[in-house]
């Protein structure tokens, strides 16, 4: 590859997931890659989270040389309170840190642009699809073409701000723009599911005098209520402010009068602290579980959160996006390697994340997603509630499957050739192998 031109990547959405696979690509690959990360959001931006990292959340950040930062800014949790109508039990879970997230996201986004990524804010990104994969680009104008003749760009983006639309063209795009993401919408291989009766997230950051100072979450402690509609989570920050995060019921909210009554409701049911309500400004997230049956497809790949999620109750979606991000640069990072600018794409890189996503992320949502049943049966709740309370096993069983979840993402060296060699793809066919993909050709490493 000519160091003259370097193939040129955009990602959509500076969360964790797309600033941190910048991050990393950027390590890997600063000289031979043009990275431009794209942002909807005034940056930096709030986000609702229940901000607590787990372990292998953990583990990438310090890869990604954020580890003493992470120490610093944040907070150590090692166990559960787990509260419902019933009572209350402590589960110990492995020690993660809670991080505000504003906080977090900013922090891998000053040192991705430090390391020449450039980040565009304030600006909505569309994949175009109106591409001729046949080599031909069709539905833009001729003048806005006509300098680009002969590039053979896979994939065009529409970028809008307040100034204006203009199209850019990039190698490869990550599209990494959160729950629903809309960036790639117009395109069929990445038809959507959303569970129907899901819930919408909400949170808030909140002054602790906000909250009854009783029944303030301790120090290490992620508390969490739960209610037959809901639950709502809340840690301590380092600066002594409280995150809160819930599931709410859509329904439910809707009957209650919003979700802010829905909060305060839940609390109640399952013995949390009051809240004042001016101080629960909640911002809201679309519902949140979904998938798509496909994360890739031609010169478009789908990182973190739009690639599909489950309810949060498992606090595993940061840890997700991460290693997901870590694993994407490396597998964009050899393709780069190996290709050039306008030749960047090849099926095989599609297929080896289709093939890692699947083994590796989505195998964990659908283990996360067996607890949403348990959530809503107020009698399971409450006989789980119990007798984690009161039978000596059941505490470190349940310790022991929430270890299960956290097992390593990846190993060292894993290559494209790797992941997609389940089977060994032909470049003559169609990427639309990809949808072949099925847990028989997993891989597993
Ligand atoms: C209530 C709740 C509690 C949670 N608690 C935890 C927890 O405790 N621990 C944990 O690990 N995970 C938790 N999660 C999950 C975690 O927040 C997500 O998995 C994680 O934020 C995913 O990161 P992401 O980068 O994929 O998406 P996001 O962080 O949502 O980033 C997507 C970005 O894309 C931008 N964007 C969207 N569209 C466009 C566009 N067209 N153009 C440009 N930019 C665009 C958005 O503005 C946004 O900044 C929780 C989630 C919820 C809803």
């Amino acid at each position: 590859m000519s160091a003259r031109t370097p193939v040129r990547v955009a990602v959509i959405g500076a969360g964790l997931a797309g600033a941190a696979f910048a991050l990393r690509l950027a390590q890997r690959a600063s000289d031979a890659a043009q990275i431009t990360l794209i942002e909807r959001s005034a940056w930096p931006r709030a986000k609702v989270c229940g901000c607590c990292l787990n372990e292998g959340a953990v583990q990438c950040l310090e890869q990604l040389g954020f580890g003493e930062w992470c120490r610093d800014a944040g907070v150590v949790v090692d166990r559960v309170l787990l509260c419902s109508a019933t009572g209350r039990a402590t589960i110990a879970k492995r020690p993660g840190l809670a991080i505000l997230r504003s906080d977090l996201d900013e922090m891998l986004v000053s040192e991705a642009v430090s390391l020449g990524v450039r980040f565009e804010p304030r600006t909505s990104a569309a994949i175009v699809e109106d591409y001729d994969w046949g080599g031909n680009r069709g539905g833009m104008k001729a003048g806005a073409r006509g300098a680009r003749d002969g590039d053979r760009s896979p994939r065009s983006l529409r970028l809008r701000t307040q100034a204006g639309d203009r199209v850019i063209d990039a190698d490869v795009v990550v599209a990494a723009d959160g729950l629903g993401g809309a960036s790639c919408g117009a395109d069929p291989a990445f038809a959507e599911r959303v569970d129907a009766d899901g819930r919408f997230g909400v949170g808030c950051v909140i002054d602790a005098a906000a909250v009854e100072p009783a029944r303030m979450p301790g120090d290490g402690e992620i508390a969490m209520y739960v209610a037959p509609h809901a639950y709502v989570g809340l840690v301590r920050l380092r600066d002594g402010r409280v995150n809160l995060a819930a599931a709410v019921d859509v329904a439910w909210a809707r009957d209650l009068g919003g979700p802010a009554a829905a909060v305060g409701q839940t609390l109640r049911i399952a013995g949390g602290p009051v809240i004042s309500p001016e101080a629960l400004q909640l911002r809201g997230t679309s519902r949140l579980t979904r998938s798509r049956r496909r994360v890739a497809s031609r010169g478009v790949l789908l990182l973190g959160d739009s690639a599909g999620y489950v309810e949060p109750f498992t606090g595993e979606g940061m840890a997700w996006a991460l290693a997901g991000a870590m694993q994407l640069a490396e597998l964009v990072g050899s393709a780069i390697g190996a290709g050039e600018r306008g030749k960047l794409w090849r099926d095989e890189l599609g297929i080896a994340w289709q093939n890692w996503h699947q083994s590796h992320i989505r195998s964990r949502q659908r283990s996360c997603a067996l607890i949403k049943p348990l959530l809503r049966s107020p009698l399971v709740t409450r006989a789980s509630v119990w007798s984690l309370a009161h039978v000596p096993l059941v505490s470190p069983t349940v310790s022991r499957l929430a270890r299960h979840l956290e097992r390593p993402y990846f190993e060292a060296n894993e290559t494209i050739a790797h992941h997609a060699g389940a089977r060994s793809p032909d470049n003559s066919r169609s990427n639309d192998d990809a949808r072949l993909v099925t847990p028989a050709t997993r891989v597993t490493t």
